[in-house]
């Protein structure tokens, strides 16, 4: 039967897989949902003995379902290849007395690239599919690995334009030189004066302004999202929460249905909405715990039922999660709210007049599933150095978040079941950082410097993705006010200038 997809805001036709995914967000401003889960086909025991590019396509078919199996396959096999410096593409290891997913050996070693390498393939195949004629133009906000990943993703594809928005002053050495030194002729990279949710607001106010579409139209071009708002996004995330299980069981870790926990590092809240819809497939998960940086605004909903965004933002060491509006969020109110459309609607429109709003008593029992807790910046440094103390593995900064909540979460509730650590970042994108937890002598030092010194201690060697921007050119130098990203997509596109 063909899922279809619609709006979390209830307006507007439902529509299909590759149209949600090449339209990003939809018209009134919601996010694209599957009108139901569907529930996984296969048996864990038969997932155990599968490879990753088989349980992508074992979980993305009932997700993706007007996609042909050829063309299916054929995006998975583009996708997950020998860009990944390991075979298995996502290997569960066992470090410290936990289990840790690890999700960084992509072309740009953040877990971004799970889903990145396979959103551009997804697209162009939806464009042959529902004969665009018009170029795609992926308008992006990243807070720090979103952005790299898309670009390396979609750079020279044909029939595509990238334009990323990051934080000028908000993220790491290493991954803004990542960005700027991208190339392929259809790319462009923006810093602006101001942080992740002002590039994230700017973003879908360009997706939601109708003039800007029309001029875009007029022009040849239509915007999709290659942020986590895009369905297409989320549905290559599930899979590996199925693989993470199946390795469990093969390596005899867990009996067949045995309930695990998962721990996620969230900032925009996609990760974790993946386990949650991984969970609702079938995946025996029992508690979704949700990691969050000093940005807690997440702990306090869980803890509250208030979302509320008013607070200072707080530049971390994890930068990307710096971030007060988990744009996914909405998926899960959604969801508890009955998929009760008009009801989300309000509460996102309380979001956006009050920075706020509160669910309902029933709303919020559906979410006992959810633990939320947060790490502090001394805390997060504590368990970069703990882990490597113990075991010599070292955390990037987002998982140390994470495994720093788990530990908070096992000694509250002395419950012993197993959990999955989920391990965003290599640490090789986070040097000084991750450096100065080990031993604050290494305070102030280059970072390609302390890469190296981070292999000497660490005995992993240094990613390619390292070397590879060492002694690039800066290609892209542009910087704009907050409010001037309308005007610089409209250069950058050679559309006219239009009264802002
Ligand atoms: C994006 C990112 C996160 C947060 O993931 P969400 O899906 O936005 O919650 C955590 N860690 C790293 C390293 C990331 O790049």
């Amino acid at each position: 039967m063909e899922l279809q997809y619609r709006s979390t805001r209830g307006t507007g036709e439902p529509l299909t897989a590759s149209r949600a995914i090449l339209q990003g967000l939809a018209q009134d401003g919601g996010l694209f949902v599957p009108d139901r889960i569907p529930v996984l086909e296969k048996t864990m025991r038969a997932f155990a003995a599968m490879s990753y590019q088989e349980t992508a396509y074992e979980v993305m078919k009932l997700f993706l379902t007007d996609y042909t199996e050829e063309e299916l396959r054929s995006c998975i096999r583009s996708a997950y290849d020998s860009r990944f410096d390991t075979e298995v593409i996502a290997p569960l290891v066992k470090k410290a007395g936990a289990y840790y997913l690890e999700l960084f050996h992509g072309p740009t070693i953040a877990f971004k690239d799970m889903a990145l390498s396979i959103l551009p393939y997804l697209m162009v195949t939806a464009a042959k599919k529902n004969h665009l004629q018009k170029e795609i133009v992926i308008l992006t906000a990243t807070s720090g690995d979103t952005g790299k990943a898309a670009l390396a993703g979609f750079a020279d594809v044909p029939g595509t334009r990238i334009l990323v928005f990051y934080p000028k002053n908000g993220v790491s050495p290493i991954q803004e030189l990542q960005m700027v030194t991208q190339k392929g002729n259809n790319t462009a990279v923006i810093g602006i004066l101001g942080n992740f949710d002002d590039a994230q607001t700017g973003v879908k106010e360009m997706f939601g302004d109708a003039e800007l579409a029309r001029q875009l139209d007029a022009a040849g071009y239509q915007f999709s999202s290659a942020n986590s708002i895009n369905i297409g996004r989320l549905v290559p995330q599930i899979v590996y929460y199925v693989y993470a299980y199946a390795q469990l069981l093969a390596k005899g870790e867990i009996q067949d249905g045995e309930r695990i926990h998962v721990v996620v590092p969230t900032g925009n809240f996609g990760n974790i909405l993946a386990a949650f819809y991984a969970k609702n497939m079938g995946v025996p998960i029992d508690r979704l715990i949700c990691a969050s940086n000093e940005n807690k605004v997440l702990y306090d909903f869980f803890a509250t039922g208030c979302y509320d965004k008013n607070r200072p933002f707080v530049l971390t060491t994890s930068p990307s999660m710096d971030i007060l509006v988990s744009s996914n969020l909405e998926r899960l109110i959604y969801r508890i709210a009955g998929e009760d459309a008009a009801q989300n609607a309000e509460l996102m429109r309380e979001l956006r007049t009050d920075g706020k709003y509160t669910i309902s008593g029933n709303m919020k029992e559906k979410l006992a599933e959810f633990y939320g807790n947060y790490a502090t910046e001394e805390e997060t440094a504590a368990q970069i150095r703990k882990q490597y103390e113990s075991d010599g593995y070292v955390l990037d900064p987002h998982t140390a978040v994470a495994s720093a909540v788990y530990e908070k979460y096992a000694a509250e509730t002395n419950d012993s079941q197993k959990a999955v650590i989920v391990s965003t970042a290599s640490p090789y994108k986070f040097t000084g950082s991750v450096m100065r937890a080990i031993d604050a002598s290494y305070d102030g030092q280059d970072p390609f410097v302390l890469a190296e010194e981070l292999s000497r201690i660490s005995g992993v060697k240094i990613p390619d993705a390292i070397g590879e921007i060492r002694c690039a050119n800066v290609l892209h130098h542009t910087v704009c006010e907050k409010d001037q990203m309308k005007e610089t997509v409209c250069r950058i596109l050679n559309l006219p200038e239009t009264s802002m």
